[in-house]
């Protein structure tokens, strides 16, 4: 984001906090009873991107509200919050953010939003917390370096939802039992997803265990379950789908004898559409990657975007 427009959202931000200021002589105190929809009595949650939403308003369940950020549609990795955006984190119980350099890491957009807002660390909770980071490049200890696509393996979606229990639990320990049972129905539902993708990879031939996409996001996935990687550009932020980047793909594909591509729900299928003509591979199955889908769409909540994509890796790659 340019300086300018930061200075622009701490104006609003300010005059956020001076509408509220002037409104708020009764929100001191207890909240105040709402019969129409207890909303008032909810803990309002903020989250940076839609995969979050969706676990955290499992986990929270009829006790928080979520605002999620990053719309569906856009990459979660540069982000300009909106006045919206900021009132809310603002006005947050708790706030949820992905982690390992997702938003853009400590200089990115979330960490300048919570400078903004002046957000009480001890609200702030990362989801990534005990993941064990991968790195894009050799370059090891360069957080710009961590790759933050950790959600697409279940194993680390059990941490996430482990690490929102703690969290509720942690802010509202009044309601613990509720955070816990939620927390639990969806663990159950992630331990089956495992197991299906150690089932679904094990069925695959081994010399077709090579999953190709655009970016790498599936790095943790790869790394759980044994697949090798094949990918044009490490991540979304770089330059994509340079001449370079596709040679070297299209290299690779040739010497291991790919037997099928995929490109991601989110991002330009051109480069590897070039990919494809220069292999003669097909693109057989889109997967999702930063976003849930659509609400009511094959990915819309979590658990059904880890289950789409196992589904069409198995497909397309055990022909
Ligand atoms: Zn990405």
């Amino acid at each position: 984001m340019k300086k300018s427009n930061w200075a622009v959202l701490v104006l609003l931000l300010m005059a956020a906090f001076t509408l509220g200021a002037c409104g708020s002589k009764d929100s001191a105190g207890p909240p105040a009873k709402d019969p129409a929809d207890g909303s008032k009595d909810k803990l309002h949650a903020v989250v940076t991107f839609s995969i979050l939403h969706d676990i955290v308003n499992e986990v929270g369940g009829d006790r928080v509200s979520v605002h999620s950020m990053v719309p569906i549609g856009t990459a979660p990795h540069e982000y300009e919050p909106l006045p919206e955006d900021v009132k809310k984190t603002a006005d947050a119980d708790v706030i949820f953010y992905n982690g390992l350099n997702l938003e853009g890491g400590k200089e990115g957009w979330f960490f300048r939003l919570l400078d903004t807002t002046g957000a009480d660390g001890s609200k702030v909770f990362e989801l990534m917390e005990g993941v064990e980071p991968l790195y894009l490049s050799d370059n090891k200890g360069q957080e710009g370096e961590i790759n933050p696509h950790a959600f697409l393996d279940p194993t680390v979606g059990i941490q996430m939802v482990e690490n929102a229990r703690d969290a509720f639990v942690k802010a509202d320990p009044a309601h613990k039992d509720e955070y816990e049972g939620n927390a639990e129905k969806l663990l159950d539902q992630l331990r089956g997803i495992d197991q299906e993708y150690k089932d679904k990879i094990a069925d695959i031939p081994e010399e077709n265990r090579i999953l190709v996409t655009s970016e790498r996001a599936y790095q943790y996935l790869a790394n759980s379950y044994g697949l090798e990687e094949g990918y044009i550009w490490a991540i979304d932020t770089e330059e994509n789908g340079s001449p370079a980047q596709i040679k070297s793909l299209v290299n690779l594909i040739r010497e291991r004898e790919v037997p099928a591509l995929f490109v991601e729900s989110n991002v330009d299928r051109r480069p590897m559409e070039t990919v494809s003509k220069e292999t003669g591979v097909p693109i057989v199955h889109e997967l999702y990657s930063d976003e849930l889908g659509k609400p009511g769409s094959e990915g819309g909540t979590y658990l059904d975007f880890l289950r789409y994509n196992i589904e069409n890796i198995h497909d397309g790659l055990s022909k």
